[in-house]
């Protein structure tokens, strides 16, 4: 069958099928997000297609446009494509190594300038630009196989490695007939194994431009991603303190709650309050204000165990969830003022917390035990600040002043 195959008809189809490739690449970049190398990728298609292009033009146009021009093109898509998957694989160009495939290009074309006006050969050109494509075959599947943690998509890089191999295997092949078989005067006309080696191409073009589309759009997935959960972590984090801020709580603490429902294990809520904290505003400023609120969510993290959740509730009040009894929390809640009382506040000297304790009871929602140690709050403020006030309703029933 592949007798009875019209060259110049495969020359043509195979033509049009790299052009629209590069085309639909080209569209790609230019309208969708992409990763950096697809650049570089869509630009080889598009340099490796025109050149194509010239190459069966070959007899319409000046042999140096064909012959030299369409093969130059060739070779640079073979180089920018590999360039292009170290662009990918965010490496830096490199003289030593893309350099070197440029260079080879260069002196690859040269061969076959030499073997168009010199010694004129088709069969040496055919040697000449396979032998470089070789090279550049064992080159991009080694990098694609090498780098295949960066490169990402387990299949893709697979196939993209298959594919550069068939192509050494079939440059190596038309290496060997281009070296033994007779001169032949004319690819379109006399070239048998040509047709073989454009049906190949058909797949190889295929193949890779599917490779890197699929590539491309899983990069910029795993990106859009990784800024979705980062952008969703900000949005629970008070941009002040560090710590979480109530956005969070409103997820956080209901489900805290029916953990410790599910799992029967007990639960209490912290709120505590700056302790006249306007006039420290009205004395020294904002921006003290603001330090302070820093220097106290920095002491009640460290005071508190990694199990414990710390949230800021809004201006100079915050939230805790302990996964332990009241008698533990208003422990916790004790060392907690204890350490804020001591600690030197610069400007603002000396500052106290009052606390608010409640323990979630069995059946109680979030909200109730949260409205709970709220109520504890305003009573240690009652009492004359700097001080914790727990309800413990579960071992006795009234609030109870514990520090
Ligand atoms: P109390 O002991 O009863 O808690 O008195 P207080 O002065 O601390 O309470 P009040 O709620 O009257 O004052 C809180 C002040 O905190 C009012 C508000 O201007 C200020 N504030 C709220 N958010 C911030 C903030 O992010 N930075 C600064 N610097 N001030 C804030
Ligand atoms: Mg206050
Ligand atoms: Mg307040």
């Amino acid at each position: 069958m592949l007798a009875s195959i019209h060259t110049p008809t495969l020359g043509l189809a195979t033509a049009v099928v790299q052009l629209t490739l590069a085309a639909i690449m080209l569209f790609f970049l230019h309208t969708r997000k992409t990763h950096p190398g697809f650049g570089k990728w869509s630009a080889s298609q598009a340099l490796w297609s025109v050149g194509f292009v010239l190459l069966i033009l070959r007899g319409l146009v000046p042999d140096f446009v064909s012959v030299v021009i369409g093969n130059y093109l060739i070779i640079s898509g073979m180089a920018l494509f590999y360039d292009g998957l170290a662009t990918f694989r965010e490496q830096r160009w490199r003289m030593q190594l893309n350099g070197v495939v440029h260079l080879l290009g260069v002196i690859c074309i040269a061969c076959m300038a030499w073997h168009t006006y010199v010694t004129p050969s088709v069969n040496m050109r055919v040697a000449a630009i396979n032998l470089y494509r070789i090279y550049l075959s064992i080159l991009c599947a080694s990098m694609v196989w090498l780098n295949r943690e960066a490169i990402g998509f387990r299949k893709v890089y697979r196939l993209l490695t298959f594919v550069f191999l068939i192509s050494f295997a079939t440059s190596s092949a038309r290496v060997y007939w281009a070296l033994t078989s007779a001169p032949i005067a004319h690819l379109m006309t006399d070239d048998f194994a040509f047709r073989v080696y454009m049906l190949f191409d058909l797949f190889f073009f295929i193949a890779v431009a599917f490779s890197v589309l699929v590539l491309t759009s899983a990069r910029i997935e795993e990106e859009l991603d990784h800024a979705l959960r980062k952008a969703d972590a900000a949005s629970r984090t008070d941009a002040l303190t560090g710590v979480w801020n109530r956005l969070h709580f409103e997820s956080a603490g209901p489900c805290e709650a029916e953990r410790a429902r599910r799992y029967g294990s007990p639960l209490s809520v912290l709120i505590f309050d700056i302790d006249h904290f306007k006039l420290i505003n009205d004395r020294h400023g904002h921006a003290v204000g603001d330090q302070v609120i820093r220097k106290v969510a920095a002491q009640a993290v460290a005071t508190l165990r990694s199990s414990d959740q710390l949230f800021r509730w809004g201006g100079e009040e915050f939230v805790v969830l302990l996964p332990v009894n009241a008698r533990a929390a208003v422990e916790a809640a004790g060392k907690l003022r204890q350490r804020i009382a001591s600690t030197d506040f610069d400007a603002a000297g000396t500052v106290t917390i009052s606390v608010g304790v409640a323990q979630l009871a069995e059946t109680e929602s979030m909200e109730s035990a949260l409205q709970r140690a709220d109520a504890m709050l305003y009573c240690a403020k009652d009492s004359g600040r700097n001080c914790v006030m727990a309800d413990v309703r579960q071992e006795q029933s009234a609030a109870e002043t514990v520090y």
